[in-house]
Formats: C-alpha cells, structure tokens, sequence
C-alpha cells in the first residue's frame, strides 16, 4: 500500500466503524473497468454488489441522474413524484401487472414486504409466521437478520425479533415440518446469493408453491440480487414455474444509487391504507430517473440476452478451469450471478485476483462470487479470465 491508501485507511481506522475490510480505494470507474487511488486498473466482477446492471458510469444513467439533481433532487412523499409513477408503470408492465412500493435499501424492501405480509395474515386468520431458509441472505436491519438464518448475521444481537421459522433450501419436507397455523407466507431467494450462489430447483419451487397453496400462504421472493436481468430475464422468477405474490428489487434498480421496491400483487397492495407504509426517500426523485435509464438501457443494448450469452461464455470457460485446478470443486449459478466453489479459501482466490487486475468478491468461506455488470463485453471476460486463471496459478502451483 501506498501513501494514499496508506491514508484512507488510518482514517477508516481513527473514524469508521470498523465492520468493512476494504484493501483497495476505487475512484473512478468506466464499463466494467475501474481505477484505484494509485492509478491501477481493474476489471470490475464485482459490479459495486450486482448493483451496477450497465456498468459504471454509463452516459444514459449519468445523463439521467445529472438532469434530475439539476432540476429537483428530492420533494417526498406528501407530493406526487412524476419518475415514480412512471417508473411503477414500467414496472407493472414488466412484472405483469404488479404494483409498487419503494424503499431505499433492500433491507427496507424485505421488511416492508414482511409487513404487507403481516397485515394479510392479520385480517387471515390472525396470522404472522414467515418461514424463511437457511443460508439465506435477506438484510442487516434487525428483523431482517432474523430472517437470516446464518449465525454470523444473528450472533450477538440477541434478542432476535420473532415471527419466523427456518427450513432447508431445496428440501419440501423441511418447509413442509414448519408450517403450522401462524404461519402466512414462505419467503426465498430464486438463488441464494450471499449464501453461496446455490440455484433453488424446480422441483423446490413447485413444492413450495403447492404448501401456498394448500394452506393459503403468501410467497414472497426476494429478488434483490437476482432482479433487474442479472439471470438473463428481468427477474429470475421468469424463467420458473412458479409466480410470488411478492417479491423485492434493490441492487441494480437505481444505477447505482440507493433505491429498492416491493412489488405486490394488486389485490394485496389494495388492502393497504393511506399511512399504513412509509419512506422519507423512498422512491427519491434521482434514483428513479437513475431507474428509468437503467430499464431503458437493458431494453435498447440486449443486455438481458448479453447476460445470458456472456454468463455461458464465461460459466464454460471457468469449469474449463477445474481441469487445471482440481481444488475448484463447482462452478454454479445463471447469467452473471455465478460461484466458483473452492476446497479451500476462497478470500485467496479473491486477494490474489485483486492483485493481478480483477474485482471478485467471496459467498461465505468456500465460494468465489462474479457478479459483473450485464453489459460486460465477451473481451473483458476473456481479459478477467486470463488473469484468474494465472491468479489461481500463483496460489497452487507455487
Ligand atoms: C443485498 C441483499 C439484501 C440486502 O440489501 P441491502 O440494500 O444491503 O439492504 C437482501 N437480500 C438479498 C438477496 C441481497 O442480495
């Protein structure tokens, strides 16, 4: 580390919170190329966390997101938000019919969307249990972290909120062993993504949806890192068979700025009352404009079909790899969400990566997680995968 880094980070260590632990400052960044303090470059798989759907700084969102600061940046919700509207349309007419609620964060996404929740179980049978899965990822708010069943998210904040059950991912019989008559709805990622980029299977989804059904319970999907086309549709619940009553979007809906959405089935949105939900900045002016541009990028530049085509692209080239290094057990996942299971560390493979010129980030201990932006060129994998590939090189075969 240079004097520059060298600097940031004594003031991380005198003024922060130390829960980050960042090793490099990133200050510009262009496409999925971005540069640190000390001038060097990096290919970007990391796309800021699956938030950066057309890469950084692309001139629609840039121009978008300049316009609006320049003409109001926030006005609230006692007043009629244009971008809101018209962002929520575009919305329901992607999602089929869906309405919106907006938030800042995806945590803030999830609980309002467990509210919603909530209050249909309350005029249902007085119901308010949601059952939830292990190595979820569903935020860091509190009920949130209850929802989380992962012991580091949970330890040490005790008590815990109540009001869910845990169940195995991928396994019918654990949801069905859980469900009793609290019970109101059945929450999951169609990938789980912080928890190690493990795909739900069909057969799960069905399974799933058929306990909805059977006991009149809500399913609520979080799409937070799975929405806004990162599988290759514009949300993963697309290419199922299976349809939520809810579900979430954070990450890649504003650009790159802060905002996330529940999407509610209408008949379930019209239960709710004026007062009964809110948000300071939620749905703010500039992360919708940012939004729009987003929705509109992905529609004229193909990205969904980029994501999909370059996702196999690079999914091929990284399971050519376990050829090489039999220390990679598994390459998983869809689109531009994939993991790359490790038997060992997979914070090794992301230091050594980071110190040839590319951004990865991990998913729990064993997995090395890719998440770049949707409009990233079959050159720059092509770039990123040489220097994994010597990355993994320089680790194993010392
Ligand atoms: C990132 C993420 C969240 C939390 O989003 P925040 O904006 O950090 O609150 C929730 N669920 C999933 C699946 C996520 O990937």
């Amino acid at each position: 580390m240079s004097n520059k880094t060298n600097d940031i980070a004594s003031l991380y260590e005198q003024c922060i919170v130390p829960v980050y632990t960042p090793d490099v400052a990133i200050v510009s960044g262009s496409g999925s190329k971005v540069v640190d303090i000390e001038n060097m470059q990096y290919i970007d798989l990391t796309s800021g966390i699956a938030t950066l759907a057309c890469g950084h700084c692309h001139p629609a969102v840039v121009k978008a997101i300049t316009e609006q600061a320049s003409t109001i940046v926030h006005s609230s919700n006692l007043f009629y938000n244009p971008n809101m509207a018209i962002l929520a349309q575009k919305l329901s007419k992607a999602s089929g019919g869906y309405k919106s609620f907006f938030t800042n964060s995806g945590a803030e996404a999830n609980e309002n969307m467990v509210k919603i929740a909530r209050k249909w179980g309350a005029e249902n049978g007085g119901r308010y249990e949601v059952i939830v899965f292990h190595q979820g990822f569903h935020g860091r708010t509190l009920a949130m972290c209850a929802a989380t069943a992962q012991e580091k998210i949970q330890k040490g904040f005790d008590p815990m909120p109540t009001g869910f059950a845990y169940a195995d991912y991928n396994d019918v019989e654990s949801v069905k062993a859980v469900i009793n008559e609290r019970t109101v709805a059945i929450m999951l990622e169609p990938i789980q993504g912080e928890g190690g980029v493990i795909e739900a299977t069909p057969e799960f989804l069905k399974g799933v949806e058929a306990l909805c059904k059977e006991h009149n319970l809500l399913l609520l999907m979080d799409e937070i890192q799975t929405g806004m086309g990162r599988t290759g549709s514009l949300f993963a619940w697309e290419q199922t068979e299976v349809k939520p009553d809810m579900f979430t979007l954070a990450k890649a809906l504003g650009g790159g700025l802060p905002l996330g959405a529940v999407l509610v089935r209408p008949d379930l949105a019209d239960m709710m009352k004026p007062g009964m939900l809110g948000s300071t900045f939620g749905g703010n002016p500039c992360a919708c404009a940012a939004a729009l541009a987003v929705l509109k990028t992905i529609e004229e530049e193909n990205l969904l079909e980029n994501a999909k085509k370059v996702g196999e692209q690079f999914r091929e080239a990284l399971e050519a790899l376990m050829e090489t290094y039999p220390q990679i057990l598994e390459v998983r996942g869809k689109g531009l969400i994939l993991g790359m299971v490790m038997e060992g560390s997979a914070k090794d493979v992301v230091e050594s990566c980071r110190m040839g010129g590319v951004l990865c980030c991990t998913a729990g201990e064993h997995v090395v997680r890719f998440l770049p932006s949707l409009n990233i060129s079959e050159k720059n994998i092509e770039e990123a995968l040489e220097i994994i590939s010597d990355s993994l090189e320089a680790i194993f075969e010392e």
